[in-house]
């Protein structure tokens, strides 16, 4: 039988059994929680194996290696920068891979089709389209056999993503070599795409108009005080800081994630990818000169092709840091996050027909989680105020 180790909790949904089977025979589709899991059409299968010997899952220990380098960076280009979630270091990254010649694929944002999904592309200009964190899993499959048509024709490619995508998209294009170059991302965990595309049809019907912008994380205020914002056809917009948003807040409190993030056999300091970005968090603490609220990013090079891209990305500002510093304030680095117990009653209420999901986050988080997050956001904006005051 095809996908012997998939079960609900084992599997990622990172798609490289989809893109990599010559019949077409599994396709993704949403299963436990809203989530993507492959399916198996029994009467197309010719019981090839290739589906089974590109699954990461229980094949992950050989793909991780030390960070052999680690740094605090950010895009020398400011408008790069202020578009970008931390400082920008995918970008830079991907401009220099595109200056090569390569190819670069990462998630974009279908809006109007209420989904994320992996693209690719090899054109600086299409670069805003795949920037700036999701928090949603993505659809991987096309993307990745246009990746795949890519490498076959001698190019370059350049996959970002969670690093179990990672870990997929690295057994899927093993016999390409360093022509296959992946950074992960330090992760934390994928919020269901059903749950978000449920989300976002409550935020219209509220707002009485289509959505024509949204943005994870709004930087306007600075790095360290994150906002969603949602821009509606009808020009109005609505800030929330991170915790005060619905979707954002079953994230952080894990009522959201895919079942496989519970346990997530990536949430370490080994990595899967040749570069690994995340927010370069608490780095006033060890290196005030790091932080300009604009944010900042971590950057791992985890091989010798990363630390040559990272070299070619003369585009990207870099000074050293200490991995253990990185590691001590970034928990994804150390430990799954788990899930919260009532994740799979969350879930299964706020995708019933008629719920409103939004109010369920609420009921379910209480007042307490309100409080909190509001008072956690006054005592920052308390902190930036004695820094700028200090300085
Ligand atoms: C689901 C998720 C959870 C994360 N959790 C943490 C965390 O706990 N701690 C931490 O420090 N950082 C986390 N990050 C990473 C962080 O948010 C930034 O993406 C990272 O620092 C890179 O920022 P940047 O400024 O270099 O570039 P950006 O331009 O902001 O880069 C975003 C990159 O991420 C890719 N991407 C965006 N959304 C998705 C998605 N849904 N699936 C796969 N790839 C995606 C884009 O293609 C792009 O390559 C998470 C990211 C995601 C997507
Ligand atoms: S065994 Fe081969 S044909 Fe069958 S699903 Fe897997 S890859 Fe496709
Ligand atoms: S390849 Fe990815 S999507 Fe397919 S079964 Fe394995 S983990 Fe799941
Ligand atoms: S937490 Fe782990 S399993 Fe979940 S999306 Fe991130 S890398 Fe994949």
């Amino acid at each position: 039988m095809p996908l012997e180790r998939c079960t609900e909790t084992t599997c990622f949904g990172c798609g490289a059994c989809a893109a990599v089977c010559p019949r077409d025979a599994i396709a993704m589709t949403p299963g436990e929680g809203g989530f993507p899991y492959p399916r198996v059409d029994a009467a197309q299968c010719v019981r090839c194996g290739l589906c089974d010997r590109v699954c990461p899952i229980g094949a992950t220990e050989p793909l991780l290696r030390a960070p052999r380098q680690a740094f605090a960076a950010w895009a020398r280009d400011a408008g790069a920068r202020a578009a970008s979630t931390s400082g920008g270091a995918f970008t830079a990254c991907a401009k220099a891979t595109l200056a090569a010649g390569g190819a670069v694929c990462g998630a974009e944002l279908r809006l109007a089709e209420r989904r994320v999904r992996h693209a690719v592309i090899a054109e600086p200009a299409d670069l805003p389209r795949i920037r700036k964190t999701k928090y949603v899993q993505s659809e991987t499959v096309p993307a990745l056999r246009e990746a795949m048509r890519l490498l076959g024709a001698g190019r370059t490619v350049l996959f970002a993503g969670t690093p179990c995508q990672v870990a997929g998209w690295r057994r899927l294009t093993a016999r390409f070599g360093e022509r296959a170059l992946a950074c992960d991302l330090v992760c934390g965990g994928v919020p269901s795409p059903a749950l978000f595309a449920r989300y976002l049809a409550e935020e219209e019907r509220r707002a009485g108009a289509p959505l024509a912008d949204y943005d994870f994380r709004d930087k306007r205020d600075g790095w360290n005080l994150p906002c969603v914002r949602l821009t509606f056809a009808n020009g109005s917009e609505t800030r929330r800081p991170l915790r005060l948003d619905a979707f954002y807040a079953t994230f952080a409190a894990k009522l959201s994630c895919r079942l496989s993030c519970a346990t997530c056999p990536f949430a370490r300091c080994e990595r899967v990818g040749d570069l690994t970005f995340a927010d370069c968090w608490h780095v006033a603490r060890f290196r005030a000169d790091y932080d300009d609220g604009r944010g900042t990013s971590l950057v791992l090079a985890n091989s010798e092709a990363g630390e040559r891209l990272l070299g070619d990305a003369t585009v990207l500002w870099r000074g050293p840091y200490d991995v253990a510093h990185a590691i001590a304030s970034n928990e994804p680095l150390r430990k799954p996050l788990g899930a919260s117990p009532g994740r799979a009653d969350f879930l299964s209420a706020a995708l019933a027909d008629g719920a409103s999901p939004r109010r369920l986050t609420w009921r379910t988080l209480g007042v307490r989680w309100l409080v909190r997050a509001w008072l956690t956001r006054k005592a920052k904006r308390a902190i930036r105020f004695l820094r700028r005051g200090h300085a």
